[in-house]
Parts: structure tokens; C-alpha cells; sequence
């Protein structure tokens, strides 16, 4: 049976179960499968499949100590009609790509994907456990990871959630989206400070011993709905085995033949969930990790190192506006055969010195990926020349990826074709957007959406509407330090 170990290389092995409760590895690694699965199925026989029978087959290949019928059960309460496309995941071709379109979820982006299915693969990991204290999830989010996370947990039995964001460091709609979040066990608070500032506090929270001891004296046990969270990862890879069924179905390729995918890129989840996907068997001839100005990723790629200091810049695609990139350690970890005394060194190095240098091994194996950057010019006209070309619209983040991948084509030919992630709808950053197809300005966030709906005529996504109009039930503001006496306060 598969099972789940430390990328720091912690001698306690874990279910998923176990390993979807705690989140974080008691010595701060990472929690990975000791192998990846192959495909448990042929392409072939999948074709023409819907997407929960897809999505089933790949997280029951992970998360084997799931029954079937628990498994089914999570994947029926996630993939129900609170997605807007009936095929959940639409593969729609423009400009030479085809876009997996991950946002018609709740919140329109693709976290909906894995935030759906968490919250029931957790209260179901915390009965197959005989877990009884309260689950407590604690969140550091870059804008769209909070709104999922308050969305998929909000009133769920036996948990609170708890989201952090950095204050000024999200959009308007987004910071609406989350502070309008209802449910009696939802808390939100802005901090003062930018999503790293509050990724590496969360950190700080969950490893910090006398506080979970203090946590568990009223009842409570901290969990994670961030990507470092195995039970978010995992339902991501089966997106990109369906995308890669769905090319089979409409003839683009056949089994058997590689495809590029292309991800923009952030705390290295998404591509990471791709990655996996290859490992099991999907062809994949280049990962193309795709970065907006804070190119800290561009760079680890090019040169082996990886290196935080350096100016962090505030870009229009702000869900990517990250640099520390968590989900990198699990690459690591693989790329060096589970050899974890590196990983730790590595780690060690990122904490105190900022910045790390990989051994050749990793270097080379590296060759799997192509980085490269776009910055909020080059994005923005990308938006408006796809706009008018081929009437398909993109959101800021979705064309990071989309104006990498042409750069990629440009530098080196090559034509294989090319699955892209597609990761939040337009109106999520409607302002960006509106000026990139040449529309002028509009008052707030809110007159955008409206304004982009009456030119385009696309849709505006339900959780969207009338957002402006919602009371705000959240107000609170915090300095990092003062993050753990907020997080009692909401368990008392
Ligand atoms: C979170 C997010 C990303 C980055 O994904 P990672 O898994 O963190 O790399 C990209 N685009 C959007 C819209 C997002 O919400």
C-alpha cells in the first residue's frame, strides 16, 4: 500500500489519511507518496469518460486506504452542480492552445478544484482516524486559495477555518469575495505584510510545539488547506490525465504521444499535480513553468539556483506574486530519489541564507522543465491580441502561461501540442483585463465586471454577481506577530 513520508526524511510513515489530517510532517517536511502510481487504467478505455470517473481512479491510486465508496462519496459532494461547465473541466482550443479551464468552480478559479473535494477527504480521513478534537485550518492565501478554502469548509462539521491575507497584496474583488464569506466557523483577517510574510508565519504557527499543546488543551488540532496539504495535490494531477484523455477523444493526439503542458505558476502546486501526472504515465515532453515578474523560478530553472533576494514586485496576476515557492521541496525530493539529508540542507540554507544551490543530479534532471517569464505589458497584450484574434478571453494569470508557451515556440519550434492550465476566470480580474482588450476605466472592480460582460457578452460567474452588494462580515487586520492571539481568539 502506498504511503506518505517527510521530504525532510522523518522516520514516521503516514496513511493519507493521516497524512490529509496533519497537513505538515512533524519535522516541517513535506508530506509525499513513497511512489507515484502508475496510470491505473489504458487512455484508450477512458475516452468519452466523465471527469469524476477520471478523478476517482486517479486519487484511488493515491489514497489507497480510502474505500471505494468513501472515495466515491468525497467525489460526489465535490463535483456536483456548483460547477457552472457540466463537463466540470472544458477543454476549449484558441490560438494554437488548448485551454483546461479549472475555474468554473465557486470561486472562478482553479483551487475550486482541489478545495471542493478537501473538506470531505478530510472528514473523512478524521472518522477512519477516530479523530475527535476540532480540525482547525489554517490558511495563508495569495487571494483565491482563502476564498476556496472559506467556500469548501465553511460549516463543515467539526472544523474552523481561519484565512490570512496580505493587506493591499490581493485584488478588490478578491479581498470582496473573502470578507463576504458566511458560515458560523469562517474567520478572515488582513495582515500587514505580503503573502511570503504570511505563508512563513502559518509556517511558523504549525511547527510550533508549545502552541499546538496549547491548541490541544481546548480541543483543537491545526490542518492546512494550502498546497503543502498532500489532499489538495492530489486531486490536482487528475485534471491533467483527463485533459490528456480529452486531446485522445477529439483527435488532437494519440495514445501514446507527448504533450506540452503549461502552468502558471506560483507556490508550485499546479505544476507540481502535472508533474505527477507524467510520473504516472501521461506523456509530457515539457513542463513550461510560467512566471510574472517575480521570475525567482525562471531563474532556479536557468541556473540550478534558487534565490529570494530580490525585489518583490506587486503585478496584475497577484495569485503568482510569490517567492517562495512550497511545493518546489516535493520536486526536489523526487528529482533526488528520495535522498531527504539534501533536502534538509537545502531547506536549511533557504532559511537562513535566502537562497539555495542544487546538486548536479538535480540540475540536470531539471531538463524536464522550461521556465520563463512574462512581464505585465507583455501579459496584458497577450490578453488583448487573443481577444481580438480569436474572441477568446483570458484572465492575467491563465496569460502569463499562455505568452510564456508562445515564447517558448518562438525559441525553439517546437510544435507539440499544448495542453495549458487555465487557472481563473476573466472577471476575477476584470480591470487588468478591460484594459488590456482597450476598454477605459471604470470606477471600482465591481463597474469592470459589468462593464467586461456588456462588451464581451462572456458569461459573469454566479459567485460573482452582486458581490459589491454582499454585507462584509470580516474586518479584521493583524501584524504577523499578532497572528497566534488571533488564531485563539477564534477557537475560544
Ligand atoms: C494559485 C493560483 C496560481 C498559482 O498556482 P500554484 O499552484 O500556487 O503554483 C495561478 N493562477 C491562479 C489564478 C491562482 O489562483
Amino acid at each position: 500500500m502506498i504511503h506518505y513520508q517527510s521530504t525532510r526524511g522523518s522516520k514516521y510513515i503516514k496513511t493519507s489519511a493521516q497524512a490529509i489530517i496533519a497537513g505538515i510532517a512533524e519535522d516541517k517536511g513535506l508530506y509525499v507518496p513513497n511512489e507515484i502510481p502508475a496510470l491505473p487504467f489504458e487512455i484508450d478505455e477512458m475516452v468519452g469518460k466523465p471527469y469524476k470517473d477520471v478523478a476517482f481512479a486517479i486519487i484511488k491510486a493515491f489514497f489507497e486506504d480510502f474505500t471505494d465508496e468513501e472515495l466515491q462519496a468525497c467525489i460526489d459532494g465535490a463535483y456536483d452542480s456548483k460547477f457552472e461547465a457540466e463537463e466540470i473541466v472544458p477543454v476549449t482550443e484558441a490560438g494554437d492552445a488548448y485551454f483546461l479551464e479549472l475555474y468554473h468552480g465557486k470561486t472562478a478559479a482553479f483551487k475550486d478544484m482541489a478545495l471542493s473535494i478537501l473538506p470531505y477527504l478530510l472528514t473523512t480521513a478524521m472518522n477512519k482516524e477516530k479523530e475527535d478534537s476540532k480540525i482547525c485550518i489554517l490558511t495563508a492565501t495569495s487571494g483565491d486559495t482563502g476564498k476556496a478554502a472559506l467556500e469548501g469548509f465553511a460549516n463543515v462539521p467539526g472544523t474552523e477555518i481561519i484565512v490570512f491575507y496580505p493587506n493591499k497584496g490581493v485584488s478588490e474583488v478578491q479581498e470582496r469575495q473573502m470578507v463576504t464569506q458566511e458560515g458560523d466557523n469562517t474567520h478572515v483577517f488582513a495582515i500587514n505584510g505580503n503573502f511570503d510574510d504570511a505563508q512563513t508565519a502559518v509556517k511558523k504557527i504549525f511547527n510550533d510545539d508549545a502552541f499546538a499543546e496549547k491548541l490541544s488543551e481546548i480541543g483543537c488540532k491545526l490542518s492546512s488547506a494550502n498546497s503543502i496539504n498532500i489532499g489538495r495535490l492530489v486531486p490536482q494531477v487528475a485534471y491533467y490525465v483527463y485533459g490528456y484523455i480529452k486531446l485522445v477523444e477529439r483527435g488532437v493526439i494519440e495514445s501514446g504521444d507527448e504533450i506540452n503542458i503549461t502552468v502558471p505558476t506560483g507556490n508550485f502546486g499546479n505544476i507540481l499535480a502535472a508533474y505527477y501526472a507524467g510520473r504516472m504515465g501521461i506523456p509530457v515532453k515539457k513542463f513550461i513553468c510560467a512566471s510574472n515578474e517575480n521570475k525567482v523560478l525562471t531563474d532556479f530553472i536557468m541556473t540550478g539556483t534558487y534565490n529570494t533576494n530580490r525585489e518583490f514586485f506587486m503585478t496584475n496576476s497577484p495569485s503568482m506574486d510569490i517567492l517562495i515557492s512550497s511545493n518546489l521541496e516535493r520536486l526536489l525530493y523526487h528529482l533526488n530519489d528520495g535522498d531527504s539529508e539534501e533536502i534538509c540542507q537545502l531547506m536549511d540554507s533557504l532559511e537562513k541564507e535566502k537562497k539555495y544551490k542544487v546538486c548536479p543530479k538535480i540540475q540536470y534532471r531539471l531538463d524536464d522543465f522550461y521556465g520563463g517569464y512574462a512581464d505585465m505589458e507583455r501579459t496584458n497584450q497577450a490578453i488583448g491580441n487573443m481577444y481580438e484574434r480569436h474572441g477568446y478571453l483570458m484572465d492575467t494569470h491563465t496569460a502569463v502561461g499562455y505568452r510564456v508557451y508562445k515564447d517558448y515556440v518562438a525559441y525553439t519550434g517546437d510544435k507539440t501540442p499544448n495542453l495549458i492550465a487555465s487557472t481563473a476566470s476573466a472577471y476575477k480580474f476584470a480591470g487588468s483585463v478591460a484594459h488590456s482588450i482597450g476598454m477605459g476605466d471604470e470606477k471600482d472592480g465591481f463597474a469592470y465586471i459589468k462593464a467586461l460582460a456588456e462588451k464581451t457578452g462572456v458569461p459573469v460567474p454566479a459567485g460573482l454577481q452582486d458581490l459589491d452588494k454582499k454585507e462584509i462580515r470580516h474586518k479584521g487586520v493583524v501584524d504577523p506577530a499578532e497572528m497566534k492571539d488571533a488564531v485563539i481568539g477564534c477557537l475560544k
